[in-house]
C-alpha cells in the first residue's frame, strides 16, 4: 500500500498551498491526490484572479482573518516568483444613494480588517477610474490587485514536484474510506489504497461528499453556481484601468458583476452567480450527471425557505440574456456602450455550502473534523487571496493532529 503521513484530497490553490506550508514546516512526507490530469482545473484555474484587499467581510470571520493577510503573501510570492502581478487597486461605486449606507459599514469594516480604503467623491473617483460612475460616493481600494490564477498554480505545482517530501498524483480521485492497517488509516482512490495518519479534504466542489465518505459534514450541501463572463471589445479595454465594482448586497456571498483588467490587459466582465444543475456543469449539458434532479430539489427547497436566495434564483438567470447583463454592466461605467461588450469562454463554477437545517448560505469558510481527517467545506471566494495565510492556519490544525 502507498502512503504518506499526510495526504490532500484535492489540487485546487487550497490543496496546493497547505502542501507548500506543510514542507516548508519541516514535514517530509506529503501527497497531494488530484482527480484530474492536471492541478487547477476549477475554480482555481478559472477565477477573476482578484487579490481582495480585506473589505467585505464580518469582523472575526475566517475571511477577515485571512483576505489581507493573504492579499500580502500572495502578492510577496508573485514578486518573489516572478509571476503576473497588476497593481491598480479598485473602485466599489454606488447606483444610488440608497446603497450609500453599505458602502459606508463596507468601509467601516475594511478599516477595522487594517485595509488601506478611502471614500471619495465623483471628483476622486473620475481622478482615479475616469469612466466609473458613482451616486455621490465610491469606496476606493488601493490594496486590489490581480494576478494570474493558472501561472500561481503552475508555479505552486512546480514547487510541490520539485520538493523531496512531497508527492502529486495525478488522475487520483478518491473514492471512500479504506480499512486501517498498521496503525494506519487508508484511502481508496483510482490509483489503489493510499494510507495516512492525517488527510485533509481539500475538495471544492466536491468537499461535502469527501466528507460525508467519512461521516462529516452531514449537516450541509454544496450547491453549484455558475459564473458567466463577457469580455470590453480590445478597442474600448481603456474604459478600465483596474478594478470596478458594484455594492453588493452583503446578505449574500456574491459581489456581483464587476470589470476587472486582467494581468494580459484584456478586461473582464462577471461573474455572474448563476444556479447551475451540476458541480462541473461549464456549459448549457456540459457536466451534467445523475446528481442534477437532486441539485434541483435541492434549489426548490432554497428558493421556498430562502428569500435570498429567491432573489438571487430570479435574478441572476436573467444575465444569460445580453440585455439584462448589459443593464447591471452599464450601472458602472459611463460611456458603457452594447457594442463595447463580447462574449468570452471563460466559466467558473462557485460551489456554496447550505446549512441544510437553516437553509441558509454559510458565508464563511467551514473547517470540520472527523478522527483523523480535517475538511475544508465552503472555501468560497475569496479563498484564492486568502489562501498563503489560511495554509498557516490549516497547517496548524493539522501538524496538532498528528
Ligand atoms: C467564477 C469565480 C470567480 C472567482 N473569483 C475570485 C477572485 O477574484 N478572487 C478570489 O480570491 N477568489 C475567487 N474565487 C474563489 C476561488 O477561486 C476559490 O475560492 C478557490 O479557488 C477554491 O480553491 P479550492 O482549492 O478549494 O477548490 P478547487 O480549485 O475547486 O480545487 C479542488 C480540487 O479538488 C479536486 N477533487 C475534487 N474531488 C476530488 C476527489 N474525490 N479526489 C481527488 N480530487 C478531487 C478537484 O478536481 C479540484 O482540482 C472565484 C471563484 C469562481 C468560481
Amino acid at each position: 500500500m502507498e502512503s504518506a503521513r499526510i495526504v490532500v484530497c484535492g489540487g485546487g490553490v487550497v490543496g496546493l498551498t497547505l502542501a507548500r506550508e506543510l514542507l516548508a514546516r519541516g514535514e517530509d512526507s506529503v501527497a497531494v491526490l488530484e482527480k484530474e490530469p492536471d492541478v487547477g482545473l476549477h475554480a482555481s484555474g478559472r477565477n477573476s484572479g482578484v487579490l481582495h484587499a480585506g473589505i467585505y467581510y464580518a469582523e472575526g470571520s475566517e475571511k477577515a482573518r485571512t483576505c489581507l493577510a493573504g492579499n500580502r503573501l500572495m502578492k510577496a510570492y508573485c514578486r518573489e516568483q516572478g509571476l503576473p502581478l497588476l497593481e491598480n487597486g479598485k473602485v466599489m461605486v454606488t447606483a444610488s444613494e440608497a446603497q450609500l449606507p453599505v458602502l459606508h459599514e463596507l468601509h467601516r469594516r475594511a478599516l477595522a480588517a487594517g485595509a488601506d480604503v478611502a471614500l471619495v467623491d465623483a471628483h476622486e473617483l473620475a481622478e482615479i477610474e475616469p469612466h466609473a460612475r458613482t451616486c455621490g460616493q465610491a469606496l476606493h481600494s488601493r490594496e486590489t490587485a490581480v494576478i494570474s490564477p493558472k501561472a500561481v498554480m503552475h508555479s505552486l505545482r512546480a514547487e510541490l514536484e520539485a520538493a523531496p517530501g512531497a508527492r502529486l498524483l495525478r488522475g487520483c480521485r478518491v473514492l471512500g474510506r479504506g480499512p486501517a492497517h498498521d496503525g494506519r488509516r487508508s484511502v481508496e482512490t483510482t490509483l489503489g489504497r493510499i494510507g495516512y495518519e492525517v488527510l485533509v479534504n481539500a475538495s471544492g466542489a466536491h468537499a461535502d461528499k469527501v466528507a460525508a465518505m467519512f461521516g462529516a459534514g452531514l449537516g450541509y450541501r454544496l450547491l453549484p453556481f455558475k459564473g458567466l463572463y463577457r469580455r470590453l471589445v480590445p478597442e474600448r479595454t481603456h474604459l478600465v484601468r483596474g478594478s470596478v465594482y458594484p455594492v453588493p448586497d452583503i446578505r449574500n456571498p456574491f459581489l456581483g458583476v464587476h470589470f476587472t483588467r486582467s494581468v494580459t490587459g484584456e478586461v473582464h466582465i462577471g461573474p455572474t452567480a448563476i444556479p447551475a444543475f451540476g458541480r462541473e456543469n461549464y456549459g448549457i449539458l456540459k457536466g451534467l450527471d445523475a446528481e442534477a434532479v437532486s441539485i434541483l430539489l435541492r434549489d426548490a427547497r432554497l428558493f421556498v425557505h430562502n428569500p435570498k436566495f429567491r432573489s438571487v434564483a430570479l435574478s441572476e438567470p436573467r444575465k444569460y440574456l445580453f440585455a439584462a447583463f448589459f443593464r447591471d454592466a452599464a450601472r458602472l461605467l459611463r460611456d458603457l456602450r452594447p457594442e463595447d461588450i463580447a462574449p468570452s469562454a471563460k466559466v467558473g463554477i462557485r460551489p456554496q455550502l447550505v446549512d441544510v437545517t437553516s437553509n441558509e448560505l454559510v458565508m464563511d469558510f467551514v473547517l470540520e473534523r472527523s478522527g483523523h481527517e480535517l475538511h475544508v467545506l465552503n472555501a468560497i471566494s475569496p479563498a484564492f487571496t486568502s489562501s498563503l495565510a489560511f495554509a498557516s492556519r490549516l497547517a496548524d490544525r493539522v501538524l496538532a493532529m498528528l
